[in-house]
């Protein structure tokens, strides 16, 4: 399997929930998550931008 990120080539290397990522895109959108919901941070879910571009991947994070 290789990265579901769109245009990448990559490898996957990890599993982010049921998705496949490569390694890089995995630790970015771990990281965006982690600051997605620290309670200080006021990112709109709109900008989780790595998110938005694998979630329509995720069946039970569709919406
Ligand atoms: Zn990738």
């Amino acid at each position: 399997m290789g990265c579901n990120y769109p245009k990448c080539n990559e490898k996957s290397s990890k599993r982010c929930t049921l998705v496949h990522l490569c390694q890089q895109h995995y630790e970015m959108i771990d990281k965006e998550t982690n600051d997605y919901y620290r309670p200080t941070q006021e990112m709109k879910y709109e900008e989780r931008k790595h998110f938005n571009q694998i979630k329509h991947l995720i069946p039970w994070r569709a919406s």
